[in-house]
């Protein structure tokens, strides 16, 4: 392969476009005539002000967000911003609805509750996450400040392809793992977030929407750099914000542009998905999918072989076949292949070769 890369189907940091990997070294020692590397540059200069307002551009297109929306660039990952979203809309006598699926989840719920009451209204922990809620299992609070949930469950696999209905209720969700993988309705999110290192590029910046109207109902007297309003009224620029990651973040988004946008990503993860688990289906004795079939994620396939040592043992010659990435979270174990938008569909049919030729010298 091209300068000797590998497929790297690493849950995070993860893939980054091999274009944009060229586009940003073409630069690397003066970015168009400024004879500065963009990490060079002046968080204040208008060279960056364009780079960072050119970025927010491309995430208010590719997800058609209005007026009503603004786009922050912050730091301290998703993480962060499970304590930073209670920080600001929990509070004495208010309650937010949280949907639990899965080691995420728990971790937001978690922070939650140091600001305000949490209503679990699905404990997916009870079937061992393999599936998400269907509308019947959904115990929503009337009159909630929010509904969190986690959109794409990166160590479990699952996926919410659509949402909720909350019955206007904001919903708040972590897209960490699967935001810009497919198109969605943002007209019900009051908030959303996602840490770069899986669809976005590099790690250190974490991307945040937030709707206006959801935003004047923040608590005020919260310290500066935890309240959105501070980084709203400064475009996130109050602080030095990572400007290397954002410039980042602006050629992976112009690269979603060129390659069709999000109906085209949206049909080639879908594509990736129904090659991987089509192949899982035919073979389930040996490839058994870990949760149930209309929850699975198209960006986190998560399998048991029959054995531990397969287990290992695919993990180990994958990785001289020229796969990396491949071994599951420690908390579900087995085999997790981790395909964000940046691997190509000729990453899975590689992958499915692999494992037709495995399963026929172990099977
Ligand atoms: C990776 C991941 C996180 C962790 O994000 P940090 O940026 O490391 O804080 C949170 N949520 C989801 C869904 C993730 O996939």
């Amino acid at each position: 392969m091209k300068y000797d890369r590998i497929w790297n189907f690493n849950p995070g940091p993860a893939a980054v476009p091999l274009e944009v990997l060229e586009q940003v070294h073409e630069g690397w020692f003066n970015y168009v005539g400024t004879g500065m590397n963009v990490m060079e540059m002046s968080h204040r200069s208008k060279e960056y002000d364009e780079i960072h307002n050119h970025t927010a551009a491309l995430v208010k297109q590719l997800l058609g967000l209005g007026d009503e929306f603004h786009v922050l660039f912050l730091q301290s990952g998703a993480s962060l911003q499970f304590a930073m979203a209670p920080m600001n809309f929990l509070g004495e006598g208010k309650v937010a609805d949280y949907i639990n699926t899965g080691s995420w989840s728990t971790k937001a719920i978690k922070e939650a509750k140091l600001f305000g009451t949490v209503n679990v209204a699905f404990d997916g922990s009870r079937f061992n996450y393999t599936h998400l809620p269907s509308p019947v299992e959904l115990k929503l609070t009337p009159g909630a400040a929010y509904v969190h949930l986690t959109s794409n469950n990166t160590i479990k696999g699952t996926q919410f392809l659509s949402f909720p209905d909350t019955g206007g209720v904001p919903l708040f969700a972590d897209m960490s793992s699967d935001i810009f993988s497919h198109r969605f309705d943002s007209r019900p999110f009051g908030l959303f977030y996602a840490g770069a290192q899986k669809n976005l590029g590099p790690s250190g910046v974490t991307l945040v929407v937030i709707r206006d109207d959801v935003l004047r109902s923040a608590r005020e007297g919260l310290t500066t750099m935890l309240s959105y309003k501070t980084h709203v009224d400064n475009n996130s620029l109050f602080n030095t914000p990572n400007t290397f990651g954002i410039f980042f973040m602006g050629r992976v988004l112009q690269w979603v542009v060129d390659m069709g946008g999000l109906e085209v990503m949206e049909n080639r993860n879908r594509s990736k998905a129904e090659l991987l688990y089509g192949f899982m289906d035919q073979n389930s004795d040996f490839y058994k999918g870990t949760v149930d079939e209309g929850s699975r994620s198209w960006m986190n396939v998560c399998m048991r072989l029959p054995d531990e040592e397969l287990e290992a043992r695919f993990v180990a010659e994958g990785r001289t076949a020229g796969f990396i990435g491949l071994k599951g979270h420690r908390s579900v174990g087995g085999i997790r292949v981790s395909m964000y938008n940046a691997i190509p569909v000729d990453a899975i049919r590689d992958l499915v070769e692999f494992m037709k030729q495995f399963m026929a010298e172990n099977g």
